[in-house]
């Protein structure tokens, strides 16, 4: 333990390249011979799942083998399988929560939720997958389903509906999103005014020409761009100048804070500010208060959504719910 450490240590100091200063961090996993394995093929195996725990852990740590780990690295192989057929064995669902007008409360929009049907599991929540689905890159062919079926689904409704689909930082960066969008506007024959992208800071913390131009491009199309979960991505606000952003989505965080003990009415109202002196708009989420919903319409936020509106809820519950909240409007 003294030496993993003392070696994690000294390898995380800067050293000297020529003119450059290099900072590097050592990872280590550690299976023990007779306890853990007996054979050199099986300890290299068994290190090989600590120092993916370590890795897990934070990087420049070490880690040693155990059987939870062992249970860890299982559970996450049958997932990870289960998620690659998920798709081929039609177990995802695409479900719809609307987005209203936070001054009349007639639906806008309905933003697209990814589900998994699971044949054991029943029906499993998108933070339970998606993580994973970022990091083994199926969240590339599963992003492309979820944009066809999602515009399929809004095609068939009204016209005045749009429809806000997320998409992951991985896809942000890959050079296949403009044409997977493009193929799912084609196909469902939904204009792209009527399709929303939501992504996350997180997608634009580095300056990055070919991202500004994927999403210019998608612009282009007519297609409008949220930041999603606005203000809990720790980056800086210049980024709302270079690239193309339409609408900010204030974080459920903040508006289930108004008017409590660690009050965020401040911070709602200044980035609604920002939003409108930016010419963008602004949907709060996570609304579940008609109080909330006044004090965020006095502020001047343009729309909102929430449990107060609806869960989200199956495709075939989209035209009765936009004609529920008309009516109730
Ligand atoms: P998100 O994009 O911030 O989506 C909003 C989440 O808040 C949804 O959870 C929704 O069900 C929940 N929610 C909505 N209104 C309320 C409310 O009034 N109160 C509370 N407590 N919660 C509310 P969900 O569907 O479990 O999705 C979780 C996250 O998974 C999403 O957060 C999004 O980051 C990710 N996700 C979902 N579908 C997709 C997808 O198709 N692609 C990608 N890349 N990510 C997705
Ligand atoms: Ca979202
Ligand atoms: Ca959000």
């Amino acid at each position: 333990m003294l030496v993993a450490g003392r070696i994690c240590e000294l390898l995380a100091e800067p050293f000297q390249l020529g003119a450059l200063q290099v900072k590097v961090s050592a990872s280590i996993g550690i299976a023990i011979g007779g306890v853990d394995g007996a054979t050199s093929n099986s300890l290299l195996r068994l290190a090989d799942m600590a120092l993916y725990g370590a890795k897990a852990g934070g990087r420049g740590s070490y880690c040693f083998y155990s059987e939870e780990l062992n249970a860890k690295a299982q559970a996450r192989g049958e997932l990870e399988t289960g998620l690659t057929n998920a798709l081929k064995n039609n177990e995802l669902l695409v479900y719809y929560q609307p987005i209203v007008s936070a001054v009349t409360g007639e639906v806008t929009s309905f933003e697209a939720l990814l589900r998994w049907q699971h044949p054991e599991r029943g029906l499993v929540s998108p933070v339970d997958f998606i993580p994973l689905a970022e990091e083994t890159g199926l969240i590339i062919p599963i992003g492309e389903w979820i944009f066809e079926q999602a515009c399929a689904d809004l095609a068939r409704c009204p016209k005045h509906l749009t429809v806000s689909v997320n998409c992951s930082p991985v896809q942000v960066n890959s050079p296949r999103l403009v044409n997977s969008v493009k193929n799912a506007l084609q196909k469902s024959g939904l204009p792209g005014e009527r399709l929303r992208i939501e992504i996350t800071e997180s997608s634009l913390m580095n300056e990055n020409s070919q991202v500004v131009a994927r999403l210019e491009e998608l612009r282009a199309l007519g297609v409008k761009i949220s930041i999603d979960d606005f203000g809990t991505g720790f980056s800086c606000l210049s980024y709302l100048q270079r690239y193309p952003v339409d609408c900010i989505k204030i974080d459920r965080s903040f508006v289930s804070r108004m008017g409590g003990e660690q009050d965020s009415t401040p911070i709602v109202v200044a980035i609604v500010g920002l939003a409108t002196g930016l010419k963008m708009t602004t949907v709060a989420e996570g609304v579940e208060t008609a109080a909330q919903l006044r004090e965020l319409a006095a502020m001047g936020c343009i729309e909102a959504q929430g449990y107060l509106f609806s869960p989200p809820r199956p495709a075939k519950d989209i035209l009765p719910l936009s004609n529920k909240l008309r009516d109730a409007a």
